[in-house]
């Protein structure tokens, strides 16, 4: 358990501490460090390039880092010495491009990442895909899906093993604009029944402003400003902050 972590307190679902990756000599990744709770929405904010994806790939356990620790419920899964593998971190993951395979059904997508199988894994299919609205297209393949169903497809796939917790890097960036605020919003509800912790990462403030309870606005591989969408957007604390707000209304 992290040393300052009060007793009385449950720990963070998730935690990083003090993150750094380099690449090639440069420090992509500059001290890192985030808490977020179950049931708690954080957003990784900041321009192209500032380090997100790979923050989140270090939090996923497919990348390392060069320094610093990720705890899961207040137990160490991983420093510099010690490292416990991506498949067994509980952490469910949708991307821009995560798609579905092709040549399954809708159903057998969503039970993909379960140990159980047969009538088991497909009655906990058709109660995920109840929780998006689409459990008419459990026998379906995806090319039958417009895009937006897709994408509901693909969150109902990541939470049916019942994530510890949510990286998503990005997941409404291939989408049509006309789409998009509507199946932000219907994420976020769907997010918001499960106890799962989660880090979207995103280059746009008006996603954060919508879906998080919390903002982490990064540049340059460092973490700037830290808390409420709300406060951030009416106080931010610099130019390069205020520059890129500038945008949301
Ligand atoms: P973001 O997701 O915020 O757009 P990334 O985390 O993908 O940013 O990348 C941060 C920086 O690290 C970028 O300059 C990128 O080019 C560099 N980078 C990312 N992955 C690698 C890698 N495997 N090798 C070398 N440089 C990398
Ligand atoms: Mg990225």
């Amino acid at each position: 358990m992290p040393p300052e972590t009060k007793q009385t307190l449950p720990p963070p679902r998730l935690e990083i501490r003090n993150l750094v990756r380099n690449f090639e000599g440069r420090r992509v990744v500059d001290d890192v460090s985030l808490s977020i709770q179950p049931g708690q929405v954080t957003c990784l904010l900041g321009p192209s390039g500032c380090g997100k994806s790979t923050t989140l790939r270090m939090i996923a356990g497919v990348d390392m880092q060069d320094a610093g620790e990720i705890y899961v419920d207040g137990e160490l899964i991983c420093d510099t010495l010690f490292r416990v593998p991506p498949e067994r971190r509980s952490i469910g993951l949708m991307f821009q491009d995560f798609a579905l395979f092709p040549h399954l059904t809708v159903g057998r997508n969503v039970s993909f990442g379960l140990t159980e199988r047969g009538a088991v894994a497909r009655a906990r299919a058709e109660e995920m895909l109840a929780k998006v609205g689409l459990e008419r297209f459990i026998d379906s393949y995806p090319h039958e899906l417009s895009g937006g169903e897709q994408q509901r497809v693909a969150l109902a796939r990541a939470l049916a093993p019942q994530p510890k917790i949510m990286l998503m890097d990005e997941p409404f960036s291939g989408l049509d604009n006309r789409l998009r605020d509507g199946i932000r919003d219907e994420t976020l509800a769907v997010l918001k029944e499960e106890d799962t912790a989660v880090l979207l990462v995103t280059h746009e403030p008006e996603e954060a402003m919508r879906m998080a309870d919390e903002i982490a606005l990064m540049r340059d591989g460092r973490i700037v400003q830290q808390g409420a969408p709300y406060n951030i957007y009416r106080a931010p604390k610099d130019k390069a902050a205020v520059a890129f707000f500038s945008d949301v209304n």
